[in-house]
């Protein structure tokens, strides 16, 4: 448990002077916040314990906090009388990577890295992102945010520990364009805050790092 604490301490480190730009150690990634975009990759082998989510839609599945907390989201909407879908969750490197070359084969790079991650910077691999869609749809595009059911996934997937990763007007944080699908998991109490900042996790990450690696290393203390 030490050197767990210890390796917290050295990424909490590494972070603070900006100078963690290589791939975080798989070790680490059972945590709610790890950071994985363009420039903190998770490496070639890393694959989490994912099961399976019930729901409509896809069969997909998530890291088992991710998919309870999702089961619950979608419980809820449908309370409310929205029915969301399930899309695409957990993606392995290699999925990843076949669908990353498909796009750039057909869009071009440029145009590709807009919309897709390469392979290992993808949150789909951490099996804690879902891109949800409406009842009988699969379509994932911008629209959906000014629907009922996006509304309602834009309002209140923080009360399950979910963020919209890809805010509108944050494209050069996040390095894509918004995503009003596209939920990620960080449990309720970042959730919480981060739905009240109104900003990207890239944002959220340096402007409470202290607060958020006390709390890290108090989880991990803990067990
Ligand atoms: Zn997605």
């Amino acid at each position: 448990m030490l050197g767990k604490v210890v390796s917290i301490i050295a990424l909490s480190a590494a972070l603070l002077d900006g100078s963690m730009k290589a791939a975080l150690p798989d070790k680490n990634i059972d945590g709610n916040v790890f950071l994985v975009n363009r420039q903190h990759a998770l490496s070639k082998v890393y694959s989490p314990a994912v099961r399976k989510v019930i729901g409509p839609g896809m069969s997909q599945s998530m890291r088992d906090d991710a998919a309870a907390a999702l089961e619950e989201m979608f419980a809820a909407a449908k309370a409310d009388g929205i029915t969301l879908s399930i899309v695409s969750g957990y993606r392995s490197y290699s999925k990843q990577s076949t669908i990353y070359s498909r796009k750039k084969a057909s869009q071009g790079q440029e145009a590709a890295d807009r919309v897709s991650a390469r392979p290992g910077t993808s949150e789909h691999q951490l099996g804690m992102a879902m891109d949800v869609a409406r009842k009988g749809s699969s379509q994932l595009n911008t629209k959906f945010g000014t629907t009922a059911e996006g509304k309602w996934v834009s309002a209140n997937a923080h009360r399950f520990g979910f963020i919209i990763r890809y805010l509108e007007d944050y494209e050069d944080v996040t390095g894509y364009m918004y995503e009003p699908w596209h939920v990620r998991y960080v449990g309720k109490e970042h959730a919480q805050r981060l739905y009240e900042c109104g900003l990207p996790m890239e944002m959220y990450m340096s402007g409470f790092k202290l607060e958020v690696y006390d709390y890290l290393i108090h989880q991990v203390t803990n067990e």
